[in-house]
């Protein structure tokens, strides 16, 4: 079995699907990294290992809270060439909703909160700034974006009217309850989990799986615990770190990214691994090796 034997279903910016059969699919994580919705010309070695392993990791300890879609990451069905960053799932009905769970203020929240004092229609108290804890975790959905295009933030209303009230209201208690307990263990690992972006879907027998990645630095921003301080952009374990790179260095945003100096690229794969290790206390060079 190789990668060219399966049916090529299509590639997001980060990763790559396949069809095995008519139940069955691969996603296979490339070690392509995005910002500010580009995919940027520069891959991130191992990152696609990285994210595999963390979510396989992830799911198991969230198993207890919701179904979920992966079946193996080392099944005969998947390819050699890409063991280790494929993983062999379910295929789902996605539900067309990013179900967005925040404990922390950062990234587009800040934004709205300045603009408006709300986060997608829920009020929030006055007087926090960028990386201030919130008063409880909220349920921030956005709508999936065509590549290319910002994904947009809507309310709870907008959500309802999409999937109707019962659905609506089991995504946003099972993002809150999912976003808490990995907040929860990452916490034990000085790890402070400000917000994440969960992607469910329809099983066969009308059933809500989580799908997708769960709890990796590309769908959340993992924050240093011992560096919190809000006021200011917080460090982090995700891509920050290439985003604030690709602000200094001037690019505009509206024309192709630059590509990422070696240091760069280092220091993010490096941030990476840190990451899983931190967050499993498994050592990285022990996945599927
Ligand atoms: P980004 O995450 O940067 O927004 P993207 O959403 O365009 O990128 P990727 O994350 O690269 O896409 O690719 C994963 C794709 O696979 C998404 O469209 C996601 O909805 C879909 N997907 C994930 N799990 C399943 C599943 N079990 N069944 C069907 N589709 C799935
Ligand atoms: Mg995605």
């Amino acid at each position: 079995m190789t990668l060219a034997d399966l049916t090529a279903l299509g590639s997001g910016k980060v990763r790559d699907l396949y069809q095995v059969d008519k139940r069955h699919l691969l996603i296979v994580a490339s070690d392509r990294i995005s910002a500010y919705d580009w995919v940027l010309p520069t891959e991130i070695p191992d990152k696609g290992r990285v994210l595999t392993a963390l979510s396989t990791w992830w799911f198991g300890r969230i198993a207890d809270v919701v179904r979920n879609h992966l079946i193996s990451v080392d099944d005969p069905r998947i390819p050699v060439e890409v063991l280790g960053r494929a993983m062999l799932v379910r295929r789902l009905s996605m539900v067309p909703v990013e179900c967005v769970a925040r404990g922390y203020l950062a990234g587009s929240g800040t934004k709205d909160y300045q603009a408006s004092g709300e986060i997608c229609g829920i009020p929030l108290p006055e007087g926090l700034v960028e990386g201030s804890q919130l008063p409880e975790t909220i349920f921030t959905p956005a709508t999936k974006a065509e590549v290319g295009s910002h994904d947009e933030n809507v309310d709870y209303e907008t959500v309802v009217a999409q999937i109707g009230a019962g659905t609506a209201l089991q995504l946003s208690q099972l993002t809150v309850e999912i976003y808490e307990r990995g907040a929860e263990i990452a916490r034990e690992r000085g790890i402070i989990l400000a917000d994440t972006k969960f992607e469910f879907g329809i099983d066969d027998s009308g059933r809500i799986l989580i799908g997708d990645e769960v709890l990796t630095p590309d769908s959340s921003r993992f924050w240093p615990a011992d560096q919190w301080e809000p006021g200011r952009s917080q460090p982090s374990y995700d891509k920050q770190f290439v985003r604030d790179w690709l602000v200094k260095s001037g690019w505009d945003r509206a024309s192709p990214p630059p590509e990422l100096p070696d240091d760069v690229v280092a220091a993010t794969r490096q941030r990476y691994i840190d990451a899983y290790e931190q967050l499993t206390g498994l050592r990285f060079s022990d996945w599927m090796s």
